[in-house]
């Protein structure tokens, strides 16, 4: 469907003919203590050695038998919760055939026709993102690629290969890179905010994936070309810029573009292709024999529901509620701990006009957070307030005074060197204890040398 904000003013040349379609899969590593289907401790990226993690069953050794992490399954449910979708009464895992070396059962433990979550939304400022599935799966082994005595080899390291993983699809409805971009960060915000994952992007916690066709009429194209290893937002919405113009130049000449995927080239600065459609795998999804099927009970959505933190439209909310203006509160709120810091500072404060002051002074990163405890916050200020020196004729002698025991620096001032006038502010503000309104004093100074 084309929106009207993608109709207005769209030209009818080159990549301006062709509506985006991008739909996202995201993959979010969960923070449990223990991996999806074993004991073994989740945390490949603290640990010292390769392969210190690891047993029979995420080692894929036969006859080991997979047992479902409950906090995981938690976790994927409050994720689902959060990007308002529908929860499985009964949901269960499938197997994923492919062969790789990361891979040594051959097959992945996945979700298929039974997802934990399915149809859901984001909101974004350019249009509602349609979220298809959440589901839980493992993630794989970790392939390093390197040179061992003049050799080339592939090590495996299995402390990642069973560490449980969420995947999160989207309906194709993100129409340009811009809102590829604050749909991202919305997910990878919520996330941090559930508390179930770091999202981390460099480490490869929050991985990411772009489905990009570009349709004539505002319908689905038949074919798309999938874009993988994209390891930040910027890239993502590059990579997306990138196939924009490629596939239009493409449509312009008649040709629709080959369905692949292409990986994108940080050092290109493009997409390269990597795999097409002749060699496409089938799957073979089948139901996980070795699992029973998970019912999701009434009982265990109500506890879920119960324990779900703030999200960042809730911080929002009560930011605006407290008097602060929306654009502040909703920037506000895209970092945990800045939120959760606002909104301690907050909680006694019942003007409406310094909550507003105390969450701008947060945002421009005025105070120091380590240094200030949030519930001292507002009295500090309103002390600070109270104590400032803002009358001019508090101030004239001070001035005058640091004026003539300064004439030096005076001359140098007044022979041009704009910086001595520093010197002098830094006087009065000595003298006066960091009482003085500094802007003040700088205005007084300028009157009195000029
Ligand atoms: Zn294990
Ligand atoms: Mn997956």
């Amino acid at each position: 469907m084309l929106t009207n904000k993608t109709l207005i003013g769209r030209k009818m040349s080159g990549q301006n003919k062709y509506q985006t379609i991008i739909g996202a899969e995201i993959h979010v590593e969960l923070r449990t203590q223990s991996k999806m289907f074993c004991g073994c401790k989740n945390d490949p990226f603290g640990a010292e050695k390769p392969n210190i993690y690891t047993c029979p069953v995420c080692l894929g050794l036969p006859g080991a038998l997979p047992v479902p992490n409950d906090k995981a399954i938690d976790y994927t449910i409050m994720i689902g919760l959060a990007l308002n979708c529908k929860i499985n009464d009964v949901s269960a895992f499938d197997r994923k055939h492919y062969f790789y070396p990361d891979l040594p059962k051959g097959y992945q433990i996945s979700q298929q026709a039974k997802p934990l979550c399915y149809d859901g939304y984001v909101e974004t400022s350019y249009g509602k993102v349609r979220i298809n599935r959440v589901h839980l799966e493992e993630d794989t082994a970790k392939l390093q690629h390197t040179t061992i005595e003049g050799e080339k080899v592939s090590l495996i390291d299995f402390n990642r290969s069973g560490v449980p993983l969420v995947e999160i699809v989207t309906e194709p409805d993100i129409h340009s890179p811009e809102q590829a971009k604050e749909f991202l960060r919305q997910i990878r915000n919520i996330v941090r905010f559930l508390g179930v994952s770091d999202a981390d992007m460099e480490k490869g916690s929050m991985r990411l994936e772009a489905n990009v066709s570009l349709s004539v009429d505002g319908s689905l194209p038949n074919y798309k070309v999938e874009v993988k290893n994209i390891n930040s937002f910027r890239f993502y919405a590059e990579a997306v810029k990138f196939e924009q113009k490629r596939q239009a130049e493409l449509l312009d000449q008649g040709t629709t573009p080959k369905q692949e995927t292409r990986g994108w080239d940080e050092t290109s600065w493009s997409t390269v292709s990597q795999r097409s459609k002749e060699d496409a795998q089938e799957y073979g999804y089948f139901p996980e024999p070795d699992i029973p099927e998970l019912d999701i009970t009434q009982e265990r959505l109500t506890r879920i529901k119960q324990q779900m933190p703030w999200l960042p439209q809730d911080y929002s909310q009560y930011f605006i509620d407290k008097g602060v203006s929306s654009a502040i509160a909703q920037e506000l709120s895209q970092d945990l701990t800045r939120a959760q810091y606002a909104k301690n500072a907050l909680e006694s404060v019942k003007d409406k006009s310094l909550a507003d002051k105390l969450a701008k002074m947060i945002l421009n990163k005025k105070v120091d957070m380590a240094k200030v405890k949030a519930e001292d916050l507002a009295v500090l200020i309103k002390k600070q307030e109270a104590n400032k020196i803002s009358d001019p004729s508090k101030l004239e002698p001070i001035i005058s005074q640091v004026i003539q025991a300064n004439p030096k620096v005076v001359t140098d001032y007044q022979s041009g060197k704009e910086n001595a006038l520093g010197f002098l502010v830094g006087q009065v503000m000595k003298q006066t204890r960091g009482q003085a309104d500094p802007a003040l004093v700088n205005q007084l100074l300028r009157q009195h040398l000029s």
